[in-house]
């Protein structure tokens, strides 16, 4: 091992974890799993080529504009870490390296827009609504709450019907809102960007709020708000309400005479290992055909690591190459991120077949 260009690089990259740099012993093994490659076909577009680009940079190679159309195209997935004989942890790399070059300056105009959206709007979609915009007067929010529903940025502003669905049954549960949530900052982190000012931000409103347990509605929020609030309980809205699902019962939860299938978001599934909790409110509503590839094989929607926004064509692409592993015989694909709806919806071609929240499918059987 060169030790220079370890020095080298720790100094520009010292988020990159130098074991999963050398781990890999370029084995191709990736090749089958990363969905980007798939769609690509480019070895640079591969796990493998990335991790290459990474070394290289790492080493001292000279930066050329090219590389991210390799290093920012990965939808941070993980499939690849899970399939790694090695044990390389490919999309932790990636990650690294894009903080690295960030904090040299090198980033395209997507990430300096994104980074400076977030800054100035507290949200994604550049929106100056107020965030609880979604809210109707006949829901009485409890001034203090231990546990809070964290709303996200794409169901505050974007889907905001979702937000409402979501809220009016978890209100009946008790449950509370932030007083001025702000983004949880995963969209920064995946690119490259720190997200301190969104993390204390959002810390404050924890305390202010007497929280102990945040209930969140989105995969990267997820994600982001467990490593950055070990001191609180994260649970998913499919891990709360499959908690609560006698109450749901009781408040007249019904069968429905469908069958639906279910995509596992990956920051969900793979990262955090939720697989029981939304099937176990699926199968208490209506009958579930699995997808081809499921659980801890589930294949990306295309939608994270900043792709969707940097690179929408290929986004899609991912998106519909994972429609191919919907079985036959279902009326809708449900599922819990609404990255992974926005990808699904925005790549269906086949109307009969809805892309639905869970919590769609929740009051529908409440109603
Ligand atoms: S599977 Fe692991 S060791 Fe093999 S090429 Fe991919 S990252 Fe490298
Ligand atoms: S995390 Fe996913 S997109 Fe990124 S390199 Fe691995 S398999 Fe490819």
């Amino acid at each position: 091992m060169n030790f220079d260009k370890m020095k080298y690089g720790q100094k520009y990259f010292p988020d990159v974890d130098v074991r999963d740099l050398y781990r890999c012993v370029s084995c191709g093994n990736c090749r089958s799993v990363c969905p980007v490659f798939e769609v690509g076909g480019w070895e640079s577009t591969n796990t493998r080529g990335r991790i290459l680009i990474a070394r290289n940079l790492y080493e001292g190679a000279e930066f050329e504009e090219e590389i991210f159309d390799s290093i920012n195209t990965c939808t941070t997935c993980g499939i690849c870490a899970k399939t790694c004989p090695a044990g390389a942890n490919p999309p932790a790399l990636v990650e690294g390296i894009r903080k690295g070059l960030v904090d040299m300056g090198k980033m395209t105009e997507t990430q300096k827009r994104i980074s400076e959206t977030v800054d100035e709007f507290g949200n994604t979609l550049k929106s100056e609504e107020k965030r609880n915009s979604w809210l109707t007067s006949d829901i009485q929010v409890p001034k203090k709450a231990d546990v809070v529903y964290f709303v996200g940025c794409l169901d505050s502003y974007r889907y905001k019907e979702t937000a409402l669905k979501t809220y009016k049954i978890l209100n009946k549960l008790g449950v509370g809102l932030l007083e001025d949530e702000t983004c949880c900052g995963s969209p920064l982190l995946r690119i490259g960007f720190s997200a301190e000012k969104q993390t204390d931000h959002n810390r404050k409103q924890f305390i202010r709020s007497g929280t102990k347990t945040v209930v969140v509605g989105c995969a990267g929020c997820y994600n982001t708000l467990k490593s950055n609030f070990p001191e609180l309980e994260i649970l998913s809205v499919s891990d709360f309400l499959s908690k609560n699902i006698e109450k749901l019962k009781s408040a007249g939860l019904k069968k429905l005479d469908i069958t639906v299938s279910f995509h596992d978001p990956c920051h969900y599934g793979r990262d955090n290992s939720i697989f029981e909790s939304p099937r176990k409110i699926i199968l208490e509503i209506c009958t579930l055909k699995e997808m081809k590839n499921t659980k801890e094989k589930s294949k990306c929607c295309g939608g994270g690591g900043g792709v969707r926004t940097g690179y929408n064509d290929l986004s899609i692409e991912i998106a519909k190459r994972r429609w191919e592993d919907l079985p036959k015989g279902v009326n809708a694909l449900v599922t819990t991120c609404p990255l992974c709806v926005r990808n699904m919806r925005d790549s269906n071609s086949n109307p009969e077949i809805q892309v639905l929240d869970i919590i769609d499918l929740i009051e529908s059987a409440l109603e």
